[in-house]
């Protein structure tokens, strides 16, 4: 089931009802409100009586046409509700600054939800791959990868494959992802391939979080356009606040051409040191500026956060205890609040 086609059709279908019983109810509506442009009272003002009709029908069209947007946008929202339900939710993560942590909270939030028996799929659309390096995929042994999608060799569940973990699965990447650009060059919605790759696999998986190259390129316009809602990892150092005005410039952009439902999952504070003054300054500052959007969950600077990778392991594998562990934890567990626990939770 394609969610773009319900979206679009389930309104165009409420709108087509209303237009069937305004014809069943003889209210003859002007074409205006269902063909823009051209107006069908211009051909039926003929004689005073014409004019006390068209004076009727329009009085009912005033009040059937915002019936009718209040009825599609309603829809909207109940499949939205259903589809997040039954089907996933999209959670890109994103911030065109490079070293913030992305990676790391895609790997560390997705193993603690995966922990909750939460079934979970990470997809790395980085070509630097640390998401696939970071969860002990091997990138030399792959036989398909996030570029075979994009390049239409494959289809997205042939590219998935299962992780170390139970319920944490990955569509992983290499470098051949720097080759998308050229790959999509000349194609139609370019900006939608991902969207459409994952609309067949969306209803296996409880959260689908997508990790983003620091960049605003082609590969993060698709997982923008994918996705439900964004998180944003800020570091808790000087130039943290810096980039994030071409952030929220280009989440308006997305949201006003290419994805209208896209939301703010929340910002999360990463690296927080509390010995360091600028980091206290740094919370205060965006807590200032987003408000509830930022996550109480504070990701402390932790050495054990650092070295898990490089044992291609979540840090819940590596050491549970720690306290870049128990922050992930937490995480998800107020991820998991806010969105309404799943089953297993
Ligand atoms: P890129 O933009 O290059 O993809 P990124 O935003 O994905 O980077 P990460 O790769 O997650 O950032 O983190 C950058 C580096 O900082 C990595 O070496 C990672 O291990 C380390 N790191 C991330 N978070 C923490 C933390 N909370 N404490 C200590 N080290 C961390
Ligand atoms: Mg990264």
């Amino acid at each position: 089931m394609r969610t773009t086609i319900l979206f679009e059709v389930l309104p165009a279908l409420s709108f087509l009802c209303l237009n069937l019983i305004a014809r069943l109810h003889n209210l003859n509506l002007p074409r205006q409100l269902f063909c823009a442009g051209i107006r069908r009272d211009d051909d039926i003002r003929t004689g005073r009586g014409t004019l006390k009709t068209e004076k009727i029908i329009n009085n009912k069209a005033r009040f059937l046409y915002p019936l009718q947007r209040i009825i599609s946008q309603n829809i909207v929202i109940i499949m939205k509700l259903f589809l997040l339900k039954y089907m996933g939710k999209i959670i890109t993560i994103v911030n065109q600054k490079g070293g913030v942590g992305k990676t790391t909270t895609a790997v560390n939030l997705a193993a603690s939800l995966a922990l909750a028996e939460q079934d979970i799929l990470v997809i790395d659309t980085d070509p630097q791959g640390n998401l696939t390096s970071g969860l002990g995929v091997s990138r030399e042994d792959l036989e398909k990868s996030l570029f075979d999608v994009y390049a239409g060799r494959c289809e997205m569940r042939e590219a998935l494959i299962m992780t170390v973990m139970e319920h944490l699965n990955i569509i992983p990447s290499t470098i051949d992802l720097l080759g998308v650009e050229v790959e999509l060059a000349g194609r139609e919605e370019r900006e939608n391939v991902l969207g459409s790759a994952i609309d067949s696999i969306r209803e296996k998986f409880r959260y689908i979080f997508i990790d983003c190259p620091p960049s605003l390129g082609l590969l993060t316009l698709n997982a923008l356009v994918a996705a439900d809602s964004v998180l944003i990892p800020v570091q808790c150092e000087y130039y943290a606040l810096e980039g994030l005005g071409q952030l929220t410039k280009t989440l308006r952009l997305v949201r006003g051409s290419l994805n209208s439902n896209l939301e703010i999952e929340g910002i999360l504070l990463t690296m927080f040191d509390p010995r360091n003054n600028l980091s206290q300054e740094v919370e205060v500052e965006v807590r200032k500026h987003f408000g509830d959007k930022v996550y109480t969950t504070v990701i402390p600077r932790n050495v054990t956060l650092g070295e898990a990778p490089s044992y291609g392991k979540p840090v819940l594998l590596y050491d549970i205890r720690s306290k870049g562990a128990q922050s992930y934890l937490s995480l998800a567990k107020e991820i998991l609040n806010e969105n309404g626990a799943g089953q297993g939770a």
